[in-house]
């Protein structure tokens, strides 16, 4: 969704409710772990028959393998929407918003489908998402696709603020396990309840064309793809520790 630079507050697609920026020191530290020996090589995970065969995308399935979940966010994590056309053609328009997508999207959600399981959790609105996830993904290839129906709102009582809160422990009842499950999101404020689930991403405007971030997320999520508990993980500041540990 369009953004200015200059404000703290932005308002998503479909959605009355004004996000805080992502800072990604802005949450409680949860119990530093180090990370696990790097994965010596992506082991790309084939699709079962059982993916092939699953019904509409939108349906809730269960988990039926160990295999982490991901649950992704669209807006300024995949992509960028926004109400009017930015200096270059959008890649798809979903509803009336020109959308781009973020650098890397495409190897991103290949690669995020070959190795786990995979959910759509926006706080955008039902019909904006159907469309997003339509132009991102392939039929019929996600576990879920959740909107902001789905989310949960709650007060901000130091700004008065309504904030949609994204409450993963709602998943467990599909047979997630919130120790195999990482939230990806550029706001740190929708994960308050998770936060030990959270990997939070820089934000993507549609405007820089060089950024990495995902090709960095790929590098850490296969660090983090067998580890038996995620939530006990320092992931904050996860750019500069995959930095370090790299050779
Ligand atoms: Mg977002």
């Amino acid at each position: 969704m369009e953004t200015h630079a200059s404000t703290l507050l932005w308002r998503h697609p479909g959605c009355q409710i004004q996000q805080g920026r992502c800072n990604d020191s802005a949450w409680p530290a949860t119990a530093p772990q180090p990370l696990a020996p790097l994965v010596p090589a992506m082991r790309p995970c084939p699709r079962t028959d059982s993916r092939h065969d699953m019904p509409a995308p939108h349906a809730t399935q269960e988990a039926s393998t160990d295999r982490l979940l991901l649950v992704l966010d669209l807006d300024e994590t995949l992509v960028h929407a926004s109400e009017v056309e930015l200096d270059r053609a959008a890649d798809f328009r979903a509803l009336s918003y020109h959308v781009y997508r973020r650098p890397h999207a495409e190897r991103f959600i290949a690669y995020a489908l070959a190795n786990f399981d995979v959910g759509v959790w926006t706080s955008s609105g039902r019909f904006y998402a159907e469309a997003v996830v339509a132009a991102l993904f392939p039929p019929q290839s996600l576990r879920f696709v959740w909107s902001s129906e789905r989310c949960s709102i709650s007060r901000d009582w130091t700004t008065g603020e309504y904030l949609n809160r994204k409450r993963l422990k709602k998943l467990k009842r599909d047979g997630y396990r919130l120790e195999r499950m990482l939230a990806i999101d550029d706001t740190a404020s929708k994960h308050a309840y998770n936060y030990g689930n959270l990997v939070c991403v820089r934000e993507y405007l549609g405007e820089d064309e060089s950024d990495d971030e995902l090709l960095r997320l790929m590098a850490y999520l296969d660090r983090l793809a067998h580890e038996p508990n995620v939530r006990t993980i320092e992931k904050r500041r996860w750019r500069e520790r995959l930095s370090l540990a790299m050779p």
